[in-house]
């Protein structure tokens, strides 16, 4: 069981009142667990009953958390070693009572100089993408109505893709970004994001313009922005524009 599965285990316990959880003897270790765990948040205990080392739980998303309340507990957070190249951690941007969440992999390096999602390049794409395809299909819809956000939070050095314990360690936050908002759709920009959300192993080609499921919100998956920046995938920014009404449509239609 991955620290995923595990922390919502932990959570459905708590749902139904169990206080403490007990880990057998000789039972799965905590490696692999994210390094932040050492903080747990949670209110369930841990009674080990083994001199085996002592279980690091995963923290659990205190109920009823706000946005504000998880970028205080990011504060200048060293939990994973992309702190070690960041200038600003970008924690999110936009309506945190938007009904539609778009999660993209990590910063870049304007994103990093002004600790704001989506500002560069990519960014400004995005933004037309989102304004002009929501007045053509007669949304009253700007890029400040929506929320964005990233898988991390710290620009991986090079824009090198997020390694899997990296996005692990910082999914937490992701995690419980998602859970304070509960948007109405997510859409995942680009392999990565769709991959942390969905749990799936496919390239974006086979997963977008496709519904999938995080908890129970819709997850729409489509290309990044940077990737539609190139300029011999036209196509794929034909398709993207049809992912985008497909999320639009559902949740503001
Ligand atoms: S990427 Fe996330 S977990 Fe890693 S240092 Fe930055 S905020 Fe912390």
């Amino acid at each position: 069981m991955n620290a995923e599965e595990l922390r919502q285990q932990l959570e459905y316990y708590r749902d139904l009142g169990i206080k403490e959880v007990y880990r057998r003897p000789g039972g799965a270790s905590g490696a692999g667990l994210p390094a932040c765990a050492a903080e747990p948040t949670a209110q369930i205990q841990t009674t080990v009953a083994s001199p085996a080392p002592p279980v690091a739980l995963p923290p659990l998303a205190p109920a009823g958390e706000t946005l504000f309340q998880i970028l205080e507990d990011i504060g200048d957070c060293r939990r994973c070693r992309l702190h070690e190249g960041r200038n600003k951690i970008v924690f999110g941007v936009g309506d945190e009572k938007a009904p539609l969440v778009f999660v993209g992999e990590g910063p870049g390096a304007d994103e990093d100089e002004q600790g704001i999602p989506f500002v560069g390049r990519a960014g400004q794409l995005l933004t037309q993408m989102i304004e002009n395809t929501a007045k053509k299909e007669g949304i009253n819809l700007k890029r400040s109505d929506v929320y964005i956000c990233n898988v991390v939070k710290c620009r991986p050095p090079g824009n090198r893709t997020p390694e899997p314990d990296e996005m692990e360690i910082c999914g937490q936050f992701l995690y419980r970004q998602l859970l304070a908002m509960h948007p109405k759709a997510i859409c995942a920009l680009g392999g990565t994001a769709a991959r942390a959300l969905t749990g799936r192993k496919e390239g974006v080609t086979k997963m977008r313009g496709r519904w999938f499921q995080w908890k129970d919100i819709p997850v729409m998956v489509t290309y990044h922005p940077s990737f539609l920046l190139r300029p011999y995938n036209q196509d794929a920014k034909r398709e993207a524009w049809e992912d985008l009404k497909k999320a639009l449509h559902f949740v503001y239609g």
